[in-house]
Order: structure tokens, then C-alpha cells, then sequence
């Protein structure tokens, strides 16, 4: 394509024309002067600590961008060891800014401005008000500066690091309200939270726990007993949710009785465990032997008997006639009998909507007919080799959903977690803790 002489002269006068306007305005925005609001009574100064995370988290994906290391929340403990002196304070006055702040203590213009837009984001400076405060921090070790932002809601910190602003919040402990409601529900469970003032993500967290066990619409009738405990942030404003925190949740009846706890394990993890410490939507299973001696896996194999190559769908354990098998957790005979190639083949569905399946057994135990209810660890019946079968050995396989998957990955496939051992019994401490905030909690409200 060609250009005429006159064509061309109008090109480069528009794209120098737009060149120098976004010059302009890109200027005019970082020298914008910074408000300060004098009466705070007028002005909706008091800022949410969603407002903040939100905005927070806006920054820390730009700078993320920019810096590939270092998580939000590092800024602030790896600057602490570079021995940073506080050199400087102000409190804000009328008319004062940032930037005016900081240029009278010897920051070049560009700097303070850097500065002053690395803090706009999380707090929009607009919105600082009289006696709120700055902090000037220097460190001797690499001459780098850190500046400490505080208003009534919010401690900002910026440093420069290989030539990046970065700011970030300074959470402080915030003030917290425990909170307790205990009510009848009388239609459904959602409903009848709202018209009993359970904020919404409480009420979203108890559900996701319990859905994963109770199926609302048939298990939970009217009469059936909510019982939730929670943290409700004070800090903020009256009237505006803060950050709320579930502690408890509990769904009892005649036919329900489930319990979650929150409880943060040695490795910090935070979590929900029911009364026994397993997780929600898992369960701690047993293997269905004493002694496991795995004889074929789960997967594509060339069948014994047959010789196809065939998906074998369980789990081989090679054993001696009449080995007692276990049932693998508490669950209800869903079937028992024989079973073409299985033989002497036993079903047991649990919770969850996994069951476990037993084959080429020799007896079953007595008594059971489909329908029993068995208990973890209850003898179910004896290995044998019963059905298409080259030797003595139990085929075991777990379902999932209607679907067999790998006995030895079930944790994995059901996000299976719960507690053991030490973790399991400092879990019970602070179950019985929790329990017994709430047995204080509901004397007082009967006594007012
Ligand atoms: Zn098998």
C-alpha cells in the first residue's frame, strides 16, 4: 500500500497529536492533588474489610505481574529484616497530602507520587482524613525507605523493591464477636436461618458441610434443630458485615445428628472435621483384611483364567480358606448371594454413596440378609474361591458414585481427610472447648 506525500503528514501529525494527549493525562493523574476530607461524620470514610481485601487483591495482581516471587503477605515480614528505623511521623492536617508529606522531607516529586499511587488502590488517598497518620521508616542496610500508612480501618505498607512500589494491607487482630442462635426449622433450612438473622456466607458454609452427608430436602423436616456458632468481625462499621467465620454447625432430629467443627491443624491448615474428626463429605475406612497381600491391581491386566487382556476392576488379596473379611465401614447389606464369576459375593453401600464389594468368598457370616446393618470392622464373611476364581483370594473393589475406582486411591478420589492420632486428640480438646462455649452460651440466653 502506498501513502500520498499528504496522507503521510497527517499520519504522524494524529499519532503525535495522541501521544501527547496521553502525556498529558497521564500526568495530570499523577499529580492530582490529595483531598482531605475535614468533617469524617459527612463523608463514608470507613472502609469494609471486603472493600479492602478486594482491592487489595486488585494490586497484588499487578504486582504479581511485575514480581514473580513473594506472596502479598511477605512484603511485610521480609522487610522487617532489613532493620527498618522509623525516621519520621505525621499526622494529617488540612489541606495536606501524600505527596506534599513527603516532598517536604526530601522525596523527589516522582517518588512521592509513586508512592502516593501504590497506597490509591487499597485506599483511595482521597478518602484519608485529618489525625490520620504516616510513618517514614529507613533502613541503613540498603538505604531503602518503607512507609507506614494508618487510617481509622486500615495500616498500609509500601516499600520499593528492584524499582516496583508495592503496598499491602497490615492486618491487626481484629476485634472479634462470637455469636451464637440456636432455632427450630420450620419450612427449610435456608429460609429459616435468614428469618433467624444467620449471615449469609455462615449460612452458605453450613450447607456446603452438610449437603455433603444430608440430603436436605428428604432428611430435614420441621423441628429439625440448627445449632451455629460464629465470629463476626466488630471492627468495621456498625451495620456492615465485617468478616464472618463459622466455629460450629450442628443439624439435629429423631433421624439426623451431625456436628462440624472448625479446627486448625499443627500445620496451620484450617478445616472442618464432624465429631469424629473426619472430614466433611469423607469417611476412615479399614481394609478389609488383617493381612494384605495384594496379588493383582486395579487396572488393565491379562485375566488369569480367561487370558484377554481385561480391566480388572478391584483389588486381588491373596489369602488362606476362611479368612475372616472385614466390613470396611459402617453400612447396609445391599447384596448377598451369588454372583455369576464373583461366586459367593457380598455388597455393602455407606455413606457417601460409596459402597464396598467382597468376592469369591467361601461362607458369609450368619444372620446377614440384605438390608443388615453392619458396623466397621464387623466379620461379614470368610474368604474362599468361589465363581471364576484360580486360587484362594478375596476381590475387592470400592464404588464411588456407581463407579469402581482404585481401592488404594479412595482418599484421593473422595477428597478424603481426617484427623489421627496426636492431631486427633488435640482435635477432641478443642471440640469439647467449643462445646462448651456453647453450653455457656445457652445458659446465658436462657436466663435473659
Ligand atoms: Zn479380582
Amino acid at each position: 500500500m502506498q501513502f500520498s506525500p499528504k496522507s503521510r503528514v497527517i499520519i504522524i501529525t494524529s499519532a503525535t497529536l495522541i501521544l501527547l494527549i496521553v502525556m498529558f493525562m497521564y500526568f495530570k493523574k499523577a499529580v492530582q492533588p490529595v483531598q482531605i476530607i475535614s468533617n469524617p461524620n459527612t463523608a463514608n470514610i470507613i472502609l469494609t474489610e471486603e472493600f479492602i481485601s478486594q482491592n487489595s487483591s486488585n494490586v497484588m495482581t499487578e504486582v504479581q505481574n511485575i514480581e514473580t516471587d513473594a506472596a502479598p503477605e511477605e512484603i511485610i515480614g521480609k522487610q522487617e529484616k532489613n532493620n527498618f528505623e522509623l525516621v519520621d511521623k505525621h499526622d494529617f492536617g488540612n489541606g495536606d497530602t501524600i505527596i506534599g508529606i513527603l516532598k517536604n522531607r526530601g522525596f523527589e516529586l516522582s517518588e512521592a507520587i509513586a508512592l502516593s499511587n501504590a497506597i490509591d488502590p487499597i485506599i483511595p488517598v482521597k478518602l484519608i482524613q485529618i489525625d490520620d497518620q504516616i510513618e517514614i521508616y529507613r533502613s541503613e542496610k540498603d538505604k531503602s525507605y518503607k512507609i507506614i500508612l494508618i487510617t481509622k480501618s486500615a495500616r498500609i505498607a509500601v516499600i520499593k523493591e528492584k524499582g516496583v512500589y508495592r503496598a499491602d494491607l497490615i492486618r491487626e487482630p481484629a476485634k472479634l464477636n462470637y455469636v451464637y442462635r440456636n432455632f427450630l426449622i420450620d419450612d427449610n433450612f435456608y429460609d429459616s436461618s435468614i428469618r433467624n438473622d444467620i449471615p449469609e456466607p455462615i449460612l452458605n458454609k453450613a450447607i456446603e458441610l452438610h449437603s455433603k452427608n444430608i440430603n436436605f430436602s428428604r432428611d430435614i423436616r420441621a423441628g429439625t434443630e440448627s445449632r451455629l456458632y460464629f465470629t463476626d468481625n466488630q471492627s468495621f462499621k456498625t451495620g456492615e458485615n465485617g468478616k464472618f467465620e463459622l466455629i460450629y454447625t450442628s443439624l439435629s432430629s429423631q433421624v439426623i445428628n451431625e456436628e462440624f467443627f472448625l479446627y486448625q491443624t499443627t500445620d496451620e491448615k484450617k478445616n472442618y472435621y464432624d465429631q469424629y474428626g473426619v472430614g466433611a463429605g469423607g469417611m476412615k475406612i479399614i481394609t478389609p483384611l488383617r493381612k494384605l497381600t495384594e496379588t493383582s491391581k486395579y487396572g488393565m491386566r491379562i485375566h488369569p483364567v480367561s487370558g484377554e487382556e481385561k480391566m480388572h476392576y478391584g483389588i486381588d488379596y491373596a489369602a488362606e480358606l476362611n479368612t475372616p473379611i472385614y466390613a470396611i465401614a459402617d453400612g447396609v447389606v445391599d447384596f448377598i448371594g451369588d454372583k455369576g464369576d464373583f461366586g459367593k459375593y457380598i455388597r455393602l453401600s455407606h455413606a457417601n454413596n460409596v459402597k464396598s464389594a467382597y468376592a469369591h468368598l467361601n461362607k458369609f457370616s450368619e444372620n446377614l440378609i440384605k438390608g443388615s446393618l453392619v458396623n466397621q470392622s464387623e466379620i461379614i464373611g470368610y474368604t474362599g474361591q468361589t465363581g471364576l476364581s484360580t486360587g484362594i483370594h478375596l476381590h475387592y473393589e470400592i464404588i464411588v458414585n456407581e463407579k469402581r475406582i482404585n481401592p488404594n486411591k479412595f482418599d484421593e478420589e473422595i477428597n478424603n481427610y481426617f484427623l489421627e492420632n496426636e492431631q486427633l486428640s488435640s482435635f477432641y480438646i478443642e471440640r469439647e472447648k467449643i462445646r462448651e462455649d456453647i453450653r455457656k452460651l445457652e445458659q446465658k440466653s436462657t436466663f435473659q
